[in-house]
């Protein structure tokens, strides 16, 4: 339920901590304000074209939205004769309640090809929140002028806007941040959170600097999520094997390599199936991730892991592994499976049952000796693991 507690609060911290630094040193950057005005159109493309590129389309349309927001805002606080603008200026609150609005919906909705199939139903949806906000504005004026003759209506009107809708935006994204562990979603909340602030003056801080922080803000999250893509593996959450790759390269000349395979992994899958196969492998791995001594765990691909141990050899290693290979085999891993049809249907919850089940490892270490190169040593764990398979399996052969 709460995956994304810890990158919520994490994120939202250090927004709050900005906002304050930025407050506090408002002398230094008062001076830039006009250069970064036109930065915003900049900021705005570059975000988008990464966010596109890397799948977030989410977060280009949030750039876009918080542009054209930031946009209108300093428009309408021009407003000179033209009545567009004299009528937004003086409904400056429906920029406010369609940006919550729009937010609200980006935090529920999943990344899809920003310009794909879904874009047309996307716009849609985005029209929709145009009249929502719209409504929203309208209701209260509609309000206001029956508000004398119903006296129910002047209880509810102070709580009606445009407070309730803020609530109400509020609450969806953030509980659909606690559930979804995704970076965007943290991005979205702090989006929020500024855009109220900044409706009641809390911040103190000009418009256009707040944009700029918060597309600054989208193009980091759009960097570290391509970063975490790339060098984490999904269903683990291990650093992948390019990040194996990587860390070779800053290795010294001592260090040993552990490779780990599960036993008779394939058995399991074509018994409980592929799906508790997965399941298996993420708590295998949430205990490999215990690894003691200075060992860096990576998932090398399938049902094999390996562990670096930088400036040690395989024997100084050998009780850190020998203590992951007893913890694994002691592990009695609780697995849900779903309920099949016709069969007992005591202790189910939801169409599945609970089932106890365990794994072993296999795991052969090799210390890289002067000559070698880290795919050489790789090869000589590998080599040893096939070993500790032939001797029985569950064992580390050095
Ligand atoms: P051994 O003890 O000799 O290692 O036997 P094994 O069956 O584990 O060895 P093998 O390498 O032949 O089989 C690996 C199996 O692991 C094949 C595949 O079914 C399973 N596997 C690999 N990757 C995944 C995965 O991501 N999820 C699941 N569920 N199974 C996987
Ligand atoms: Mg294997
Ligand atoms: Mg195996």
């Amino acid at each position: 339920m709460f995956a994304g507690f810890k990158t919520t609060l994490v994120t939202v911290a250090l927004a709050i901590a900005l906002v304050f630094a930025l407050v506090f040193s408002q002398e230094i950057w008062s001076s830039w304000l006009n250069i970064e005005r036109y930065a915003l159109f900049g900021l705005t493309a570059i975000t988008v074209l990464f966010a596109a590129q890397f799948n977030h389309s989410r977060l280009a349309w949030l750039s876009i939205f918080v542009l054209a927001y930031d946009q209108l805002d300093w428009l309408a606080y021009q407003a000179g004769s033209q009545t567009v603008l004299v009528w937004l200026s003086s409904h400056r609150v429906l920029p406010v309640l369609l940006l919550s609005v729009l937010v609200a919906i980006l935090s529920v909705i999943k990344d899809r090809g920003l310009l794909s199939i879904h874009t047309l139903s996307r716009l849609a949806l985005f029209t929709g929140a145009g009249f929502t906000a719209y409504g929203w504005l309208e209701l209260d004026q509609a309000l206001a002028q029956y508000h004398t003759e119903f006296s129910w209506l002047v209880k509810l009107k102070p709580h009606f806007y445009p407070e309730l809708l803020f609530v109400m935006t509020g609450l969806i994204t953030v509980i659909a941040s606690l559930r979804v562990k995704a970076l965007t979603q943290p991005a979205l909340l702090v989006t929020l959170m500024a855009l109220i602030s900044q409706y009641y003056d809390w911040l103190l801080l000009p418009q256009a600097l707040v944009t700029l922080l918060l597309l600054s803000f989208y193009l980091l999250t759009v960097i570290i999520s391509s970063y975490f893509l790339a060098y984490r593996d999904e269903l683990t959450g291990l650093p992948s094997r390019r990040a194996l790759q990587q860390l070779s390269l800053s290795l010294g000349r001592k260090y040993c390599v552990a490779m780990m395979d599960i036993d008779h992994f394939k058995k399991f899958n074509d018994t409980y199936g592929h799906d508790i196969g997965d399941q298996v492998l993420k708590l295998v791995a949430s205990k490999l991730k215990r690894v003691g001594h200075g060992g860096k765990i990576f998932r090398y691909g399938g049902e094999e892991f390996t562990v670096v141990f930088p400036r040690k050899s395989a024997e100084q290693a050998e009780y850190a592994l020998e203590q992951l290979r007893i913890s694994i085999a002691d592990y009695k891993m609780v697995i849900r499976q779903p309920q099949r049809q016709g069969k007992d249907k005591r202790g189910s919850r939801k169409g599945s049952v609970e089932k106890t089940v365990s794994v072993t490892i296999s795991i052969g270490v090799a210390t890289r000796d002067s000559k070698q190169n880290f795919e050489q040593v790789m090869k000589a764990a590998d080599q040893k693991l096939y070993q500790a398979k032939r001797n029985g399996r569950n064992n580390v052969c050095l």
